[in-house]
């Protein structure tokens, strides 16, 4: 490769590196089927499950050594070590090993393999970035466990002590055993994407990362100095005396705008003339509340608990459910968490419930459409949840509402779980508190209405524009045309805020404009004063707020709302930054 090439990938992980590149290729394990005698069925099962538990350990030692070595922020990605220990003692999986064991008489690496291979399948099928990137964890696990049947050691990735660019076809949560953690300056990988947990944890390290190379990682010549760009998703190989001093620039800009956002990060969010605005944030699992600071937010504005759903085998139990929702509320503190219900169907499907085909699954049968229907269910989420709230102040959203029947057929099913709950004599919180997701068009016009039903409600914004726009959030085709800045939206997001403030109803928002500096003035000015994202986003958000004025928010909502498409609005927005 001639030198300062520079390969476009994704980024995956923020900040710059310049190191010399260490390749490394995991070489796929072929191993013989053996025979099993009958007789033997039950060692053979019996040495799967002590390796299983071996694998266990190594990932509890695993999780201690990152948490011991790393800053706080890492140690809420080393959660994921968590959900790996759940899946290597799943009974669902030792069982099917078992089974396979029994009914094909093999042994148990190849009973593995095929069982983990069917795993994956079931993941990978599932038209959902994050989901479908939760096959690498079985992967992962998979691995893990048959090297301890394999009773093998694994290679370690270093250059004796120096520094380096780890260059992989994937990493995978385990291989933070086998790095070295203080010279390894950033990951380049040929797949894996950006919301795996690979990625998270290289995050979480503060390792800058990039993904998707394919098979142009494998022609960076080993051992060649590379400059690998975690913000832009950029490789230099072999940089000239240009790309370093061009990048050595902007590392130092980097290094300063961060250094303003954190010292921000933990100012109370007020704007410049003292208005409050309330900043929450939208969390998947309990890993990520470890890696936000107390003080850079008021809450969890959105739990999407479908995730916890999603990364499993099969259905969490009340039990189960209940240890989760405790334990994100008790690490809350005092401070309110929203738990939305199951958001399951459309674009996000659980592997191990069926729904039939749909032609238009984004406006068929998902979130509350469903889980209405599936009464257990949601019974049983809501009364997890209701007895989480003995334990601190909890909400309880609802996704993907359409009718005022559907607001009240979930407050008589949450009034029914509180007095059964009550009848039981089991503990709930004093504050438990009801809300709807305004996701769809036609109830947002209607938002008077549910006042009397809920407490608050919740501006989806991310299905509220796909379904304004008629553009499908996940299609690539289409995705220039996803716009939450066109005119007819913004008016749409002033309307319900407004509405909401004259029915006397808290009103939030939490897609992912929420999350946009730049978008944060307009929402000011249209009335938002409580705002949910995810967590990245929460220090330069803060110095939005911290650096509008309400009056001026005001003005600015006032120029734009009567233009005809996003692009003037961007302008507009774009000459109003450049003014001192
Ligand atoms: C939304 O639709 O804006 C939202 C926050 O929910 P999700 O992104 O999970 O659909
Ligand atoms: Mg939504």
């Amino acid at each position: 490769m001639r030198p300062g090439k520079e390969i476009n990938a994704t980024s995956a992980a923020p900040g710059i590196a310049t190191a010399p590149v260490l390749h490394h290729r995991f070489a796929g394990e072929f191993i013989p089927t053996l025979t099993i005698e009958e007789a033997g069925v039950e060692a053979e099962c019996d040495r799967f499950e002590a390796a299983c538990r071996r694998a266990a350990d190594a990932m509890r030692v695993l999780k201690v050594k990152l948490e011991s070595q790393i800053a706080a922020d890492a140690a809420g990605a080393a959660g994921i070590y968590d959900a790996h220990i759940a899946l290597v003692t799943d009974p669902n999986l030792l069982r099917d090993v078992r089974d396979l064991i029994g009914s094909d008489r093999i042994n148990a690496e190849v009973a593995l393999q095929r069982v983990v291979a069917r795993y994956e399948k079931a993941f990978r099928s599932i038209d959902n970035a994050p989901v479908r990137e939760r096959a690498a964890d079985i992967r992962d696990v998979g691995r893990q466990v048959l090297a301890m049947l394999l009773q093998r050691e694994q290679e370690v990735f270093h250059r004796k002590g120096s520094d380096y660019i780890l260059a992989v076809d994937e990493f995978l949560p385990s291989d933070v055993g086998l790095i070295d953690i203080e010279h390894v300056r950033g990951i380049a990988m040929g797949e894996g994407g950006r919301y795996s947990h690979g990625v998270i944890l290289a995050k979480g390290l503060g390792i800058p990362c990039v993904v998707g190379l394919a098979s142009g990682l494998m022609k960076i010549p080993a051992g060649s100095v590379v400059i690998l760009d975690g913000d832009r998703g950029r490789l230099v190989i072999d940089p000239n005396e240009q790309q370093l001093k061009r990048y050595g620039e902007l590392l130092r800009e980097r290094e300063q705008a961060d250094l303003r956002l954190f010292e921000v990060r933990l100012s109370p969010s007020i704007t410049k003339d003292e208005t409050p605005v309330e900043l929450l944030a939208n969390i998947e699992g309990l890993r990520e509340l470890g890696a936000i600071e107390e003080g850079m937010f008021d809450g969890v504005g959105l739990f999407r608990t479908e995730f916890a759903f999603m990364e499993r085998l099969m259905f969490p139990s009340e039990e189960e459910q209940l240890k989760l929702y405790t334990e994100v509320v008790q690490g809350m503190r005092g401070r309110r968490v929203t738990f939305r219900t199951l958001d399951v169907g459309g674009d996000k499907p659980l592997a191990y419930f069926r729904t039939p085909n749909e032609h238009n699954p984004v406006l068929g049968w998902r979130g509350i459409r469903l889980t209405l229907h599936w009464r257990d269910l949601f019974y049983t989420q809501m009364r997890a949840l209701a007895r989480a709230s003995a334990h601190g102040p909890v909400s309880i959203l609802l996704p993907m509402v359409t009718t005022l029947d559907e607001v009240r057929e979930g407050r008589e099913i949450l009034d029914k779980v509180v007095t059964d709950l009550r009848d039981e004599g089991v503990e709930i919180g004093d504050d438990l508190r009801y809300g709807i997701m305004i996701e769809v068009p036609a109830l947002a016009v209607v938002v008077q209405h549910v006042a009397e039903a809920v407490d608050f409600i919740s501006i989806g914004s991310n299905d509220l524009v796909q379904y304004l726009l008629a553009v499908d959030r996940d299609n690539p085709r289409v995705a220039g045309m996803y716009d939450p800045y066109h005119p007819g939206v913004l008016r749409f997001l002033f309307d319900c805020v407004q509405v909401a403030r004259q029915a006397g109803i808290p009103c939030s928002l939490c897609g992912e404009i929420a999350g946009e500096s730049e978008f944060i003035p307009l929402l000011l000015g249209m009335g938002y004063r409580s705002l949910s994202m995810a967590p990245v986003f929460l220090p330069s958000v803060k110095l939005a707020v911290r650096s509008a004025e309400i009056a001026a928010c005001e003005a600015l909502w006032e120029s734009v709302k009567s233009l005809g498409d996003g692009n003037a609005v961007r302008e507009v927005l774009r000459g109003n930054a450049k003014q001192p």
